[in-house]
């Protein structure tokens, strides 16, 4: 079918369901939504922020909250320069070290 090759057939199947079939198996409950996702991440991030409207992120500078990190890290970089844009994984997204701030840490002589 293509050249893709992967580790277990499982991971395969999701690959032509996904990329040859078009498939989004992993669709939204709600009544009256018709929007469906290759990966269920996906869809928990389309349901919290469309249907439950969480805001889980909060904004270290100040009081903005975000339904994920990419959406706060968006705001990070517009209001406060990038400083400490948020990393991580697993709902547990540390502040990281500002990108101005970081300088001396690179070896350059300030
Ligand atoms: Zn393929
Ligand atoms: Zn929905
Ligand atoms: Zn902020």
């Amino acid at each position: 079918m293509c050249e893709y090759r992967a580790s277990s057939k499982s991971l395969v199947n999701r690959h032509v369901r996904a990329i040859h079939l078009r498939e989004k198996p992993f669709s939204c409950p709600h009544d009256g939504c018709s929007y469906a996702s290759v990966e269920l991440k996906n869809l928990r991030v389309h349901i919290n922020s469309v249907h439950l409207k969480r805001r889980d992120v909060a904004c270290p500078h100040c009081s903005y909250r975000a339904a994920n990190v990419s959406i706060m890290n968006g705001h990070i970089q517009r209001r406060h320069g990038g400083v400490g844009l948020l990393t991580g994984k697993g709902g547990h997204y540390i502040p990281g070290v500002g990108a101005n701030k970081q300088k001396s840490a690179t070896g350059h002589v300030q």
